[in-house]
């Protein structure tokens, strides 16, 4: 895989969220920290699926680019990334305590936020992992408006949230989490308009959010974010018949048989 982790220096150059021009900081649109939890229970290793242009890969490598500058940088890490870590590894705890109930306590504007942010950064780095995965500038601008929006991330723009598992029983639950699927997007047709749908994992959860959002019929089902409601229910998902892992699992299993 191709990686942008050069040796060098730390560029100054406008920051990608604010603009303003500053020493850029190494930035990662997946919280290093899901990659430090897999890399200790791996044996360094996450299976990090980097759709399209290339296989899924085995690798020890994060991904990062220069983006943000000190502040933006500290800002998303302090008030996105951790709480969003914290809720999918409190989820998860919680479903090997209680069993699987279904119904979680979130905020969903912050979710919605924090959701955006990651896709946001996946969309402008240029590290191998997730160059090339969100390309078109619209979708780009929406991302970032939603992740800046502190009253209403939802009010265009839909997250669903549901567990993965596999009905064939070959991905134990803590397989699963360590597979992570870089955001990827595309364009769903259909109905009166066509809508950017973008994929991520995050914890042995598949992530989805649309922009324009999905009409309200959709989003009465399962692990949908409600901006009103301080829950949500989620369903288990299964990765044998949800897009894009049917694909993806030979080579998965591949790499994990060797
Ligand atoms: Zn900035």
């Amino acid at each position: 895989m191709k990686n942008f982790q050069g040796k060098g220096q730390r560029p100054t150059a406008p920051c990608k969220r604010c603009g303003a021009v500053a020493l850029l900081c190494r930035s990662h649109a997946i919280n290093d920290a899901f990659f430090k939890g897999i890399f200790r229970e791996n044996s360094g290793k996450a299976h990090h699926l980097a759709i399209g242009a290339e296989k899924p890969v085995t690798t020890s490598e994060s991904g990062w680019d220069y983006l943000l500058c000190e502040a933006c940088e500290a800002h998303l890490n302090n008030n996105l990334d951790r709480w969003g870590h914290r809720w999918f590894k409190d989820a998860q705890d919680k479903i090997a305590r209680d069993g699987w109930r279904g119904k979680f306590e979130i905020d969903p504007t912050r979710m919605a936020r924090y959701v955006a942010s990651v896709m946001w950064r996946a969309s402008v780095s240029k590290a191998g992992a997730y160059e090339g995965f969100i390309t078109n500038p619209t979708l780009r601008g929406q991302l970032k408006a939603v992740m800046d929006d502190q009253e209403s991330p939802l009010e265009d723009f839909s997250v669903a949230i549901n567990l993965l598992y596999d009905s064939e029983g070959q991905f134990s639950a803590s397989a699963l989490r360590r597979i992570i699927l870089s955001p990827i997007s595309w364009i769903k047709r259909g109905g009166q308009i066509d809508r950017f749908v973008i994929s991520m994992t995050v914890e042995g959860f598949l992530v989805v959010a649309s922009y324009p959002k999905f009409p309200w019929r959709n989003r009465l089902s399962s692990g949908f974010l409600n901006a009103q409601k301080s829950y949500i229910f989620m369903r288990p998902s299964d990765i044998r018949k949800t897009a894009p892992f049917p694909d993806l699992l030979e080579d998965v299993m591949r790499q994990l048989a060797g």
